[in-house]
């Protein structure tokens, strides 16, 4: 590993005085993606700014406005031990509870997750699907993005220098409304998904129709991506096999993934209709008025 010269932060405030005037930092959070790539010599960063002692920003809080709100430096651990979360967000949970193993998970943010910006991240996929914000905030502003907006392409986004991935906001879950998350892996533990889906959808309590839905990928693309095709599909319709199985054709025929080291595009496309199904239907049953 090359040297390099390491600051850290304990406010905002102070993580915003050191980036001054310095356009080659790097920003460590849970250090999980990025001592990989400093192992692997991927990366060679002159300056280090960890910003893992800002309180602040560990944070989850339900808002009593029916929102939720989540630091950039919440662990995956935080995630999965969040009453509020299990109870408004439980397709984060999920995706959080299925990253690396206890030692990552411990370690790894939500925030890291996102800005890694691998189309692999677990998160990314269940936080579209619940309609994430995000913050994006420098010395001087804060401005406010949908999740599905950061992206470029693999390990590129909209951050600007200067700025900070602060805060990611959800819409709370209503009673009919349900998420699902699926993910495959080549192997159970610390495995990086070959294919991973979140879905939300909210269903009509006196007609059992589905009048919202986001499903969301990711691995299929060099971007997390929605298939709104597939969204509009269930919209004014009750669930039924039928659907299931038209939701996951079009899901195939939608994405246009990518041979690599973990899998071939063939087996992805199928995978991924497979696993959207079942989210989709995971969703369905969690939308409490039916349980
Ligand atoms: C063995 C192993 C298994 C893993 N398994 C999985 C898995 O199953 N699923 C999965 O999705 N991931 C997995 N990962 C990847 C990693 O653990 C997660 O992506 C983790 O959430 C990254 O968070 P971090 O805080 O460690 O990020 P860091 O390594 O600290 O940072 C990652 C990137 O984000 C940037 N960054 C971090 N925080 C901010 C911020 N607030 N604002 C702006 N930029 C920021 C950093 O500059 C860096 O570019 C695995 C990693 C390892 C080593």
């Amino acid at each position: 590993m090359n040297t390099f010269d390491y600051y850290r932060a304990a406010t905002l405030v102070e993580a915003f005085a050191l980036m001054r005037d310095k356009t080659n930092y790097t920003l460590l959070a849970g250090g999980t993606d990025l001592l990989v790539k400093f192992n692997e010599k991927i990366m060679n960063p002159k300056i280090v700014l960890d910003l893992g002692l800002i309180k602040d920003m560990r944070e989850i809080h339900f808002e009593g406005i029916g929102q939720v709100t989540l630091g950039a430096l919440v662990t995956h651990t935080q995630v999965m031990e969040s009453q509020i979360l299990q109870k408004y967000a439980p397709a984060l949970v999920k995706a959080s509870s299925m990253v690396g193993s206890p030692q990552i998970r411990n370690r790894g943010t939500i925030g890291g997750n996102i800005c890694n910006a691998s189309p692999a991240a677990d998160t990314v996929p269940a936080l579209i699907a619940l309609g994430a914000q995000i913050e994006l905030t420098n010395e001087k502003q804060v401005r406010v993005i949908p999740l599905e907006e950061l992206f470029l392409g693999p390990g590129r986004t909209v951050l600007q220098t200067g700025e900070i991935l602060t805060k990611i906001s959800l819409k709370a879950l209503k009673p009919d409304q349900g998420s699902g998350f699926e993910k495959l892996g080549k192997r159970k533990a610390l495995a990086i998904s070959v294919v991973n889906t979140g879905v939300f959808i909210e269903v009509d309590s006196k007609t059992r129709a589905i009048n919202e839905a986001r499903i969301a990928l990711g691995s299929v693309a060099p971007t997390p991506i929605r298939i709104k095709k597939a969204e509009s599909l269930l919209l004014g319709k009750v669930l039924s096999p039928t659907l299931l199985k038209d939701v996951a054709s079009v899901v195939a025929s939608e994405i246009k993934p990518i041979d690599d080291i973990r899998s071939k595009a063939e087996y992805r496309r199928d995978v991924a209709g497979e696993l959207v199904k079942r989210a989709v239907e995971e969703a369905w049953n969690k939308a409490s008025f039916l349980g």
